[in-house]
């Protein structure tokens, strides 16, 4: 009898192929035409905001996606829970293609896959008591089969992130930001979400609340083994809460891989760029001082060869010619950059 034991991977919970995402500033019949050569032109104007991105997250890990504002990271969130429409590529949920699943077949694509946003206040509707807030998904999927018992799963819930029974019969606006974000939280939570989309969920709280929602998150997830796709700019926070991450820019991913690769050896340039803003008061920090230079180009009109090309400081010819393609460097951890062309 073989006794070695092998790990296998645990089972993807989410796995998006060369996944695009488009969007056209077409004004209006008139604006959109344009004279050449003699001829009247369509002049769409389309906004290239996903350059076919690939990656996976497995069951019960944290992947997150991680870039300057502007990179595709929340589009790519969006896409991926079905609010934007994809333009091209696949989006398997749990192995079922989800990409272009008519929207009276996503019921429980939707209540399975949950959103927490970035601003709670918006998230909430200022009308509505939190009790209510709660009520209402429990009650639309049917996880209560009367108001009585969807006010006992709420208080629950409530008090799952820490708030008191008391607080449900508040209204959104009598919270402070952190306890709106719980609230949001336990609305997600109601549905017995298995995956949740985490679009920045602390950066518009206050840096002492940033660890408090965080660790909630960690401790829920833990504690009820939902899969989570984090979206972030703050390295700082990635590295607090990931198991894996992919480096965006410019609609594409330049970098991917566990979260121990990334911070000990980020090979990238952007990535390093990334992290060298990031202060640290470590004598022998990670990277060499690389600031950010410039800006990140339009993504109206498309760089042909590596679109970090005008902000590198390692660029060469090529770059300028030709976009590099994804290399995996070592077991799991994948670069796209001519620097480590074969
Ligand atoms: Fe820099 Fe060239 Fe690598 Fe792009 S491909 S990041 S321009 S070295």
């Amino acid at each position: 009898m073989n006794t070695q034991q092998t790990t296998q991977p645990a089972p993807k919970a989410l796995e998006v192929n060369n996944l695009q995402q488009r969007f056209y500033l077409t004004k209006g019949f008139f604006q959109s035409l344009r004279r050449e050569d003699g001829r009247i032109c369509w002049n769409d104007k389309v906004v290239h905001a996903l350059n076919g991105i690939s990656f996976d997250v497995q069951e019960g890990e944290v992947y997150a996606l991680v870039g300057e504002s502007g990179c595709g990271k929340s589009t790519a969130a969006k896409t991926v829970i079905r609010l934007l429409e994809p333009a091209a590529g696949q989006i398997l949920y749990k192995g079922q293609d989800i990409s272009h699943l008519p929207e009276q077949k996503l019921g429980k694509v939707r209540r399975e896959m949950q959103m927490i946003f970035q601003d709670p206040y918006t998230s909430l509707n200022p009308r509505q008591r939190v009790i209510d807030i709660i009520c209402e998904p429990l009650l639309f999927h049917k996880l209560a089969s009367n108001r009585a018992e969807a006010e006992e799963k709420a208080v629950d819930l409530l008090q799952k992130v820490g708030l008191r029974p008391e607080h449900s019969r508040r209204y959104p606006h009598q919270f402070s930001g952190g306890q709106r974000q719980r609230i949001v939280i336990a609305r997600s939570l109601a549905v017995e979400p298995s995956f949740i989309i985490a679009d920045e969920p602390v950066s518009a709280l206050d840096v002492s609340i940033q660890a408090q929602i965080l660790n909630l998150l960690m401790d829920l997830k833990d504690e009820m083994g939902f899969s989570c796709l984090f979206i972030a700019h703050d390295l700082s926070v990635v590295r607090h809460i990931s198991d894996r991450l992919a480096c965006m820019y410019l609609g594409s991913i330049v970098e991917k891989g566990s979260k121990d690769q990334i911070f000990e050896n980020p090979m990238h340039p952007y990535t390093k760029m990334l992290f060298s803003a990031v202060p640290t008061i470590d004598e022998d920090p990670i990277v060499e001082e690389m600031p950010i230079k410039g800006e990140i180009p339009s993504a109206v009109n498309l760089p042909q060869g590596c679109y970090f090309y005008d902000r590198c400081p390692y660029a060469m010819p090529i770059c300028q010619q030709e976009f590099p393609e994804e290399r995996e460097m070592e077991p799991g951890h994948f670069v796209a950059c001519h620097l480590y062309d074969a």
